[in-house]
Parts: structure tokens; sequence; C-alpha cells
């Protein structure tokens, strides 16, 4: 029997982790959901569920989360504010953390499973771009166990091989890495109407179903930088040995290709209920609720070459990964500011690109190494991210 913590509970990776979590009674049991907003549904979890610990990170709703846990009978301790994520995440009776926080704000608890040496189920992309070699470190150091959640990354550890070591492409005989993406909604929308988007048709992805800040970063292919920069960190990948293609169909979720010119591929339907078991189980497998890819049904596999007109942010990110840490800290936080204004209506879609590259060109370059310059650099951006946006209307 294992027992997980789930910070980000009542996200789109949350739900999904509980749902693989409840079809395997006998192997996991929750020690801790967390969650930020929607207390009532962290309620229903916490009932259903029943963990120990259930935490809200912002203590002003303490209050009212103590009404609704009375309201639905949750016998499980309330618990509150940023410290109390990191007891749950580094508590001795964890084995498994999944980090599903959604940004910068996941950092610090998911930092404090690493250092506790947990199995630490890395959704929360933004903690490691944020942190990159000092995330790797403190992996390396208390011998924690990253196993990727983002289904890319995730298929990459899978088409490794078993004894990769990291950064050894030329000892494993790989040429490079293939990171897929679909493109999101506006892959063929013509470029003049960019300006014109809206937030529902940002929120609206072909494939995939997630939290609107992920969705929003799919449709301007910020996502796929970030993860670009995370495939950098997790399999030690120099930028020149990551090439990014786009897969319409989300049916392949990345590649590796070897010199002798194969390559492994892993497919499924787009569910990251997959990943999530692949993590939790590792190296055994266990249903997922995933239906089987039926390739009866299954038309064409098509590829392009995105293009950075249409995709401005993942050039930023790709720029960012190759010039080092302060820059990727504050890209990520930069577009965080900026996909928040515009999911709140205050910029157009084109502007997001715009305030990142903004924030990026205000700032002096920096050697930045520890936590306090990385928070610093986080939100000295945020801060003139929020400023370039203040001009801008
Ligand atoms: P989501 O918006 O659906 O959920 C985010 C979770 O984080 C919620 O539980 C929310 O309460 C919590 N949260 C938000 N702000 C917080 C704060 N300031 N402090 C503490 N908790 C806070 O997001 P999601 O789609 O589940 O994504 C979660 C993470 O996983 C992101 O980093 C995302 O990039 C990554 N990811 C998601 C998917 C996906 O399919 N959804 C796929 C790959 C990677
Ligand atoms: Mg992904």
């Amino acid at each position: 029997m294992q027992t997980v913590t789930i910070l980000g509970a009542t996200g789109s990776i949350g739900c999904n982790t509980l749902d693989v979590i409840n079809r395997h009674p006998d192997r996991y049991r929750v020690f801790a959901i967390t969650g930020h907003t929607q207390i009532a549904v962290l309620m229903q979890q916490a009932k259903a569920c029943a963990p120990r610990y259930v935490v809200i990170a912002d203590d002003t709703q303490y209050n009212e989360a103590k009404k609704l846990a009375k309201e639905y009978a949750v016998e499980a301790e309330l618990l509150c504010g940023s410290r109390a994520l990191e007891d749950v995440a580094n508590a001795p009776e964890v084995d498994i953390v999944m980090a599903a926080i959604v940004g910068a704000a996941g950092l610090l608890p998911t930092l404090a499973a690493v250092r506790a040496g947990k199995r630490v189920l890395l959704a929360n992309k933004e903690a490691l771009v944020m942190s990159g070699a000092l995330f790797m470190d403190a992996v390396k150091q208390s011998k924690a166990t990253i196993l990727p959640i983002d289904s890319e990354h995730n298929a990459i550890f899978q088409c490794l091989p078993r004894d990769f070591c990291y950064g050894e492409l030329e000892r494993s005989g790989i040429q490079q890495i293939l990171l897929t993406g679909s493109g999101g909604p506006f892959r063929t929308r013509e470029l003049v109407s960019f300006p014109d988007i809206t937030v529902d048709e940002a929120c609206a992805h072909p494939n995939w179903s997630m939290g609107r800040k992920i969705t929003v970063d799919s449709a301007t292919m910020m996502n796929k930088g970030l993860e670009f920069i995370e495939a950098h960190w997790l399999f030690g990948v120099a930028a020149d040995k990551i090439t990014v293609v786009l897969h319409p169909e989300s049916t392949i979720h990345s590649m590796v290709q070897y010199v002798d010119g194969s390559v492994i591929a892993q497919l499924g339907n787009p569910d990251m209920r997959t990943p999530i078991a692949f993590g939790l189980a590792f190296p055994e497998r266990i249903d997922s609720g995933v239906a089987p890819l039926d390739f009866a049904t299954l038309h064409d596999l098509t590829f392009t070459t995105p293009c950075y007109e249409r995709y401005p942010n993942l050039k930023l990110a790709i720029d960012a990964c190759k010039e080092g840490q302060a820059a990727t800290t504050r890209l990520n936080a930069a577009n965080e500011i900026a996909v928040q204004a515009f999911l709140e209506g205050r910029i157009s879609f084109t502007k997001i690109a715009e305030v990142n590259a903004e924030t990026l060109n205000t700032l002096e370059p920096k050697q930045v190494t520890s936590l306090q310059q990385i928070l610093e650099q986080d939100r000295l951006a945020r801060e003139t991210a929020t400023g370039v946006i203040r001009g801008l209307s």
C-alpha cells in the first residue's frame, strides 16, 4: 500500500489522479489533498477519498473551508497556508507526491517533496522551468525519483533505454528528442485574425481537456516552449538535440530518434490518466481507465514544422532555454501574468507574446543560481510584465 499526497487535487490533473487511484484501492491510500479556490470540490473529494489532511493554500479562506468541511462531514484535519503545502509534501508517511499545482505557486511544495526524497510525479512543469539546475541538483542529492507526467516527457521517458544516464545521449546512441505538439486550435487560422481571438476560442483545445492556463499556453504554443525547457532539464538534453514537431492528431506523444535510424514513439489516446497511472505504478503497469487505441479507426498521422510567426512564444522559450536560468525564470513569470491578463480580458491574444518579449528585453542579463535569486527574478519579472500590460492600456 502506497501513500499519496495530491498537490492541486481540484485541478484537471488532480481529478484524473483521484480517478486512477480510485480504481486501485488495494494499492494506494490518499494522505493529503490540496486546493486553492474550489473549496466545495475539495471537500467533496475529501468526503470520497478520506485523506488524513485537507490543505487550503489560501489562509483567507479558512473559515469558509471550515464551514464546508462540517457541511460535508469531512473528518480530515484542515490545514492552510503555503507552509502546510510543504508539510504534506514532505511528511514521513508519504511515498508518492503528485505535483499538480499550476504555475510558480507549485515550486516550494514540489521542492519540499524532492528534498524529502519522495517519488514525485511531476505535472507542474513551471516549477522545473523556473528553477532548472537547482531542482535537478536537489533530485540528485535526495535521490528522489522524478517521473514525468507531462504526456510528452512521459512518452520520452518510456522511449529511452532503461539504463539511460542523465545527459548521456551519445552513450545511448540517441540522436535527438522529437517533442510533438498538436499546434493547438489556431494551427490553420489566418494570422491576420489572431488579434481577434477570444478567450473561449483559446480555451477550446482540439484534443486535450486541461486547466485554463495550460490550455491558453497550448494555443500560443508557450506550452511546447515550457516543455522544451522541461525536457532539457529532465533528461539533461542540450537545446540543439530537441526538435519540436507538429502532430495535430496527438496520437504520438513524443519520440526518441537513435543513430541507427530507429525512432521509438509512444502512442495512445490523449488522456492524462495514462501517464498518471504510469507514474503511480512504475515499473509496473496498471489499468488507467483509458480506452485502448483503436487502429481500425485511426486514420492519418501527420507531421509538420512549427512556424515561429504563428507561435512567437515558442521561439522566445527556445531562446530563453539557450540563454540560461534567469531568462527561463523570467519568461515563465511574465507568461503567467500575461495569460492571466488575457483570461481576464485585459489584453488581446497576440499581446501575450509581446508582454513576454518586452519583459525579457527590459531586464538586464543576470546569473541566477540560489532559490532566493530565482524567487527574486520571478518577482521582478511579474512586476515588469504588470507594468508592460499597464502601459498597453
Ligand atoms: P488546473 O488549473 O486545472 O488546476 C490547478 C490546481 O492548482 C488546482 O487544484 C488549484 O486549486 C491549484 N492552485 C492554483 N493556484 C494555486 C496557488 N496559488 N497555490 C496553491 N494551489 C494552487 O491545472 P491543470 O490543468 O490540472 O495543470 C496542473 C499542472 O499540470 C500545470 O503545471 C500544467 O502545466 C501541468 N499539466 C497539465 C496537463 C493537463 O492535461 N491538465 C498536462 C500536462 C501538464
Ligand atoms: Mg504536455
